[in-house]
């Protein structure tokens, strides 16, 4: 059957969002994919495999149509949905590393990430190097030969740097590694590394690609079919699958990732503006401001600038839990990317792992997820809680 819809590779992003791998079911009509909640087919025989699936593990209809939405908006040749963030990114990092290789990590990242390489992926035996954002800094980190992944987050969670994507891919490629980008902060919507050189997108699509706190999730967007198929068949191997109604929650946060990250972009703007001119901070983090070191960059590889917005106080650490503490429409929580704005303290909580590492963070910091709220009650709640 020919596809009705024609080249998805002609379609704009809002459309590819609503259609790339969820055409109306064959057997209903239903316009949404079903949830398969199943673990096995029936057989035509041994072999005789009715729509190409097996067994949930392997492949599951609800999951092959996010996978394929997925590939579609990252311009990837192919997606697979885990999870978690950290499921896809261990099976990554044990598909295309062996013990004794080694990895160039960034110098300021999601703590998970660093704890997966510091705690997990070490004992394993892949060796790693925390590096700065800058170019010349992730060049002398790379060691010809041997290195294997230059790990780039951009981005960065919680500090906001922002990493050249098409430069690092130039550095990666040089010296024969990968380059992956942890894209979590940004998603595909805003943009997208493949196009800039990168090997492989991480995502977690617990955060903006759900977005709606309601799910924890992962994906791995591979830019050729040859790495995207070893993916898979690690992906199988090691069994860490998105299950089949998670699946279909993310595909429905989906659908609206373009409209949310417009507006979660506008709110930021709205909030930034508030905090560059208020009295009780110090400095503000946000790669949309004129002033961020790598602002150039950022306008350049990225649509907006996106809703993650982080902040030193004055008065240190105890000044920036008040501010936690006092928000109240901000819900103090973890994570990030979903409709409700949040606040969270990272020295305490997301980056506690990274204490006393390289990758530790300021304790007078406050990182916000801002949500999508009327930004007026957002900025009364902010104002009230700095007074
Ligand atoms: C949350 C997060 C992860 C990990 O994803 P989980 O879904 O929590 O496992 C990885 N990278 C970044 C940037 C994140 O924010």
């Amino acid at each position: 059957m020919t596809d009705p819809r024609g080249d998805l590779a002609d379609l704009g992003f809002e459309t590819l969002a609503l259609h790339a791998g969820q055409e109306a079911d064959a057997s209903t009509g239903a316009v949404v994919p079903p949830i398969h909640q199943v673990s096995t087919y029936k057989q035509d025989g041994v072999g005789g495999l009715r729509g190409g699936y097996e067994y949930s593990r392997s492949a599951n209809p609800t999951r092959t149509a996010l996978e394929e939405c997925l590939a579609a908006l990252d311009g990837g040749a192919k997606a697979m949905a885990f999870a978690s963030g950290l499921a896809a990114e261990d099976t990554l990092l044990r598909t295309v590393c062996v013990p004794g290789d080694h990895v160039v990590i960034p110098g300021d990242a999601y703590g998970g990430t660093y704890r997966l390489f510091s705690q997990v992926l070490a004992r394993w035996g892949v060796e790693h190097t925390p590096a700065g954002d800058d170019i010349d800094s992730l060049a002398a980190a790379v060691q010809s030969g041997r290195t294997k992944v230059v790990w780039v987050e951009t981005p960065t969670n919680p500090l906001l740097s922002i990493v050249d994507v098409a430069a690092a891919a130039q550095v990666a490629h040089d010296a024969g590694a990968l380059l992956v980008v942890d894209s979590t902060f940004a998603s595909p919507y805003l943009q997208q590394p493949i196009a800039l050189g990168a090997d492989v997108v991480v995502h977690s699509t617990t955060k903006y690609m759900g977005g709606h706190s309601d799910v924890v999730g992962g994906a791995l967007v591979a830019a050729t079919q040859e790495l995207g198929e070893r993916l898979q068949y690690h992906q199988n191997a090691m069994g860490a699958v998105a299950g089949p109604f998670d699946s279909w929650l993310v595909l429905r946060g989906l659908k609206t990732l373009a409209l949310r990250m417009e507006r979660h972009s506008d709110n930021a703007e709205k909030v930034v503006d508030l905090l560059v001119s208020h009295p009780a901070v110090d400095q503000v983090l946000y790669p949309g401001l004129p002033t961020h070191p790598r602002h150039d960059v950022a306008a350049r590889q990225m649509r907006r600038f996106g809703g993650m917005v982080s902040f030193r106080v004055t008065g240190g650490a105890e000044q920036a839990l008040r501010v936690c503490e006092r928000a109240r429409l901000f819900t103090l929580a973890e994570s990030l990317g979903g409709v409700e704005s949040l606040i969270e303290h990272p020295a305490r909580m997301t980056h506690q792992s990274a204490a006393g590492s390289p990758l530790e963070v300021p304790d007078d910091l406050v990182r916000l997820s801002v949500g999508v709220e009327t930004a007026d009650d957002l900025l009364a709640d902010l104002s009230r809680a700095l007074s």
